[in-house]
């Protein structure tokens, strides 16, 4: 049996600007009959764009009668940045399947998402499908106001003028609601690793309560190659390491 995951090919069908760094791109097409959601909120996929071989990563915004949205941060440069600023519509792009991590238990009284531009997908749509109190932290260098649903209790925080990211500072100063709750996370993965830290040596939160992720890493050139989370993920859970170590285990694949 072949081990590689399956893959859709998908067409562009909207393209629509919703902010000055984000792009919201539609997905679909008869490649795409055969998709199944995880039902996990912070799910992503694979995403090949025309003329390249590399993925990057995307969550998967929505998916809903056969239409995949997903939304793209434009950085200064990058391989999907320079397509998707470009007129993509009509254009086939490669799906892998999606994989999830949000793994918030049944006992959780609250939750705290914090996160920059590229956690905001992951973001909305965890916030849209729990119902326990839930704060959040939002890094982001555009006006996103009405971008995570109606109600929800976000800090906004601006993005440092050189582009990288504060996080790291910012959890250290939060005050921890008591009782059993859930930690999510994501973005530049240096501020994930400082997190990863403090959770576990100051908060003391135990590993099935959080999930930290790296979702980009800081550099300034486009990134020699992007590692798949996916098999990591699939290895990690089948020898059953924490989320924590698997995503420290993405972490070395990207930096070895
Ligand atoms: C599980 C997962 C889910 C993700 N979900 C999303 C999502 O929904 N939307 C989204 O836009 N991104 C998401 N990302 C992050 C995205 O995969 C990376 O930001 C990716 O590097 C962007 O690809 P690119 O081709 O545009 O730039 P690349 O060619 O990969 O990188 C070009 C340059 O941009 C810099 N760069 C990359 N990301 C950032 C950033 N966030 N801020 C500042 N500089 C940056 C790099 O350091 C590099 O110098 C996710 C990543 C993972 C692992």
């Amino acid at each position: 049996m072949s081990t590689r995951a399956r893959q859709y090919d998908a067409q562009v069908l909207r393209r629509t600007p919703v902010s000055d760094h984000l792009v919201r791109l539609v997905l679909g097409g008869p490649g795409l009959a055969g998709f199944k959601s995880t039902g996990v909120p912070d799910e992503w996929v694979g995403l090949v764009v025309p003329g390249q071989f590399q993925s990057r990563y995307y969550t998967v915004r929505s998916w809903q009668d056969g239409e995949l949205t997903v939304d793209v941060v434009i950085h200064d440069v990058g391989l999907v940045t320079e397509w998707a600023t470009r007129d993509c519509l009509g254009d086939t792009v490669v799906l892998t399947e999606p994989k999830g991590s949000f793994a918030m238990t049944a006992e959780a009284g609250w939750l705290i998402l914090v996160g920059d531009l590229t956690a905001m997908p992951a973001m909305a749509r965890i916030t849209d499908t729990v119902d326990v109190p839930t704060r959040v932290w939002a890094e982001v260098p555009d006006e996103l106001g009405d971008y995570l649903p109606e109600g929800t209790k976000v800090h906004w925080l601006q993005t440092p003028d050189n582009g990288g990211s504060r996080l790291a500072s910012v959890v250290e100063g939060i005050d921890w609601p008591q009782g059993q709750g859930y930690f999510w996370m994501a973005g530049e993965s240096a501020q994930m690793r400082a997190i990863r830290k403090h959770l576990m040596r100051e908060v003391r939160l135990p590993s099935t309560a959080y999930d930290v992720m790296g979702y980009w890493r800081a550099g300034g050139v486009r990134q020699p190659r992007a590692v798949d989370p996916g098999p990591i993920w699939r290895a990690g859970k089948a020898a059953g390491k924490s989320d924590e170590e698997i995503w420290a285990d993405y972490d070395r694949a990207r930096d070895g």
